[in-house]
């Protein structure tokens, strides 16, 4: 069988024997973002890309084109952008929810009708867009038994490691998988005069090492091999039946009447709004 993994990058005989040795199809989601002054904007979606590839090269399947725009901004992001990066251009490849999660369903069909058993979905993106596409996969499930199970990456080592924002975690992991990315030597641009400010760089970003990465992504990796064999375990046998646009259009009609469910459209608990000189206040309601 080739070792190739990108559905991008196989012709249809290596698609289909990698299909058949294990019908899984990973996603991996990232966006563009400020992660402070020491690492590159695409941290999500390097490191989604990593955990899916490794995922795919170890335990089987094949990983879907990166998905790299996400949802930001609204609801709860709006704040804490201000908080964070305040009233400066972020360099953002962000998505308003509605656009995303339309697309989504279609991204779901689109390997629903490749006749995948399992997609997993792997957001580098944290912090609850994740339950916006878990509620997402269950309206398809309607009309889908794909299995779809979706992780934004620190679910996956829930108990052993705490996920943040460009701090140790995040750091640590791109130091890790792609060192070239990291340039810890900038860390002091957030008191430049002539910076962007903080950029929502981590307070304790220093404290990252490519061991603790190394620790991270291994215990992901683990998580993600027992989703996948739980995943074979229970997958059924059938053919999937070719999906039509009315049928997706009628999945997200549902979806859009659960839509003060949204996540991404709320503030979290407790969260202050953001000030009305923020630039991102129009964002919170959306
Ligand atoms: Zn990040």
């Amino acid at each position: 069988m080739t070792n190739k993994i990108r559905w991008a990058e196989l012709f249809p005989d290596e698609f289909l024997e990698r299909q058949a040795s294990q019908s899984v199809v990973y996603l991996p989601m990232g966006m563009c973002e400020p992660h402070g002054h020491i690492a590159v904007l695409g941290l999500d979606t390097i490191k989604a890309d990593y955990l899916c590839e490794e995922a795919a090269r170890r335990f089987g399947g094949i990983v879907a084109p990166t998905q790299g725009y996400q949802i930001h901004e609204s609801g709860y992001h709006a704040p804490w952008l201000a908080e964070v990066v305040g009233n400066v251009r972020p360099f953002m490849t962000a998505m308003p929810p509605h656009v995303m999660l339309y697309f989504f369903l279609y991204q779901l069909r689109a390997f629903h009708n490749a006749n995948f058993k399992t997609a997993i979905v792997l957001t580098g993106h944290a912090g609850g867009n994740e339950q916006d596409f878990e509620l997402a996969a269950r309206h398809f499930a309607q009309v889908s038994d794909m299995q779809v199970r979706v992780f934004a990456d620190p679910e996956l080592v829930r108990g052993q490691f705490t996920g943040d924002h460009a701090g140790a975690y995040e750091i640590s992991q791109l130091l890790h998988i792609a060192p070239t990315m990291v340039d810890l030597s900038k860390h002091d641009r957030i008191n430049d005069a002539d910076s962007l400010g903080r950029f929502a760089q981590g307070k304790d970003a220093l404290a990252a090492s490519a061991t603790q990465g190394e620790a991270i992504m291994e215990a992901s990796l683990a998580k993600l091999h027992q989703v996948v064999n739980a995943c074979s375990a229970a997958a059924s046998a059938v053919s999937r039946p070719f999906l039509s646009y009315e049928t997706i259009e009628s999945v997200w009609e549902t979806l859009k009447l659960d839509a003060p469910n949204w996540r991404t459209r709320r503030l979290n608990v407790g969260q202050t709004p953001a000030s009305a000189e923020s630039m991102w206040k129009p964002f919170e309601q959306v």
